[in-house]
């Protein structure tokens, strides 16, 4: 194997930042090591199922905990493949404990383990809303290879959200922030006021919002009302999963509410007087992109955003067995 290089930063006292590679998004994720006395550490996110992920996180166990350092409990933000992909070699091997919000659990088996009749499912809905024949077939095996990134674990404890835990040195409380996932949860330090932002709170990247058959009913106005719920917390500081830690935390969340209003205006505009199925809608807004993972996310993204206009009343959702279409009330 190439040695790759150790990136282990003390970010503040008592919180280790270890950047884990992953071959998408902008290449890394980062997670975070927290050591208690005794060369004990427990963890936030694990990085994917490679056999290089493993070896940055034993050499980094050793480099904050000393010879014997070993996990404690380790929270997964979601059970994305970079957050959560390196779960069941972390659980066997290391003796961690897994903590995960329980709208994530039952999303597990389905997705990584057997995978068929989720894999239908998804066919069935790309139909409805209006996916070429053609297309359908790839599109619902877009996620397939995700599998391989993925050693599923169960967990010692399943979180609904508000529980105080203690992690390193810190008491750590869970806000469930669903949206990119039903049950993404942020961990917010009650101490110094540093929000573990898993991919809720981003710097640069917008985190993927989607409708899809495992998704929340109503995930963009879910995941609104996250952001303005960890806005208020007035977080001193936001470690997020992906760039750097940072500060303008109201800043960050204006700009995102912004993006989507705007998107949401954009989207009404496109419907128009007309009436359209979210295929129609997803190629007018992103082009029809070469790669077709793209366009699946970029269709349960404007689903995300018709869906949030259909709530808010400016669209009306027409459904049958046939298909669903949008337009205007
Ligand atoms: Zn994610």
């Amino acid at each position: 194997m190439e040695r790759m290089d150790l990136e282990l930063t003390e970010v503040c006292r008592g919180v280790y930042q270890l950047r884990l590679p992953i071959p998408f998004e902008d290449g890394h994720v980062n997670c975070f090591l927290l050591p208690r006395r005794g060369g004990v550490l427990d963890m936030i996110d694990c990085g994917m199922g490679s056999e290089e992920s493993f070896a940055l996180i034993r050499a980094a166990i050793r480099e904050v905990g000393g010879p014997r350092g070993r996990l404690g409990r380790l929270v997964v933000t979601h059970i994305h493949p970079d957050h959560y992909g390196g779960a069941g070699e972390m659980t066997e091997r290391e003796g961690a404990e897994l903590y995960l919000h329980r709208l994530e659990v039952p999303m597990v088996h389905p997705r990584y383990l057997e995978i068929e009749q989720l894999v239908e499912e998804v066919g069935r809905y790309l139909e409805l809303h209006g996916v070429p024949e053609e297309d359908v077939d790839f599109l619902k095996n877009a996620s397939r290879h995700f599998r391989k990134f993925v050693r599923p674990a169960r967990p010692r404890l399943q979180l609904d959200g508000t529980e105080v835990l203690e992690l390193g040195e810190r008491r750590l409380r869970v806000e469930w922030t669903p949206g990119h996932s039903p049950g993404h949860v942020c961990l917010f330090d009650l101490g110094s006021g540093i929000l573990f932002a898993g991919d809720h709170l981003l710097p640069e990247l917008t985190p993927n919002i989607g409708l899809h058959p495992q998704s929340t009913p109503n995930p963009l106005d879910d995941y609104l009302a996250g952001l303005r719920r960890v806005a208020e917390l007035r977080p001193a500081m936001v470690l997020p999963a992906h760039g750097a830690a940072f500060t303008a935390v109201t800043a960050r969340v204006a700009d995102l509410v912004r993006h989507h209003e705007r998107r949401k205006a954009q989207i009404e505009a496109i419907v128009g007087d007309g009436e359209l199925d979210a295929w129609r809608v997803a190629v007018a807004v992103w082009g029809r992109r070469e790669n077709l993972h793209d366009m699946r996310m970029a269709l349960q993204e404007g689903l995300a955003h018709l869906q949030s206009l259909s709530f808010e009343g400016r669209l009306e959702k027409r459904a049958t067995p046939a298909g669903i279409t949008w337009r205007r009330r």
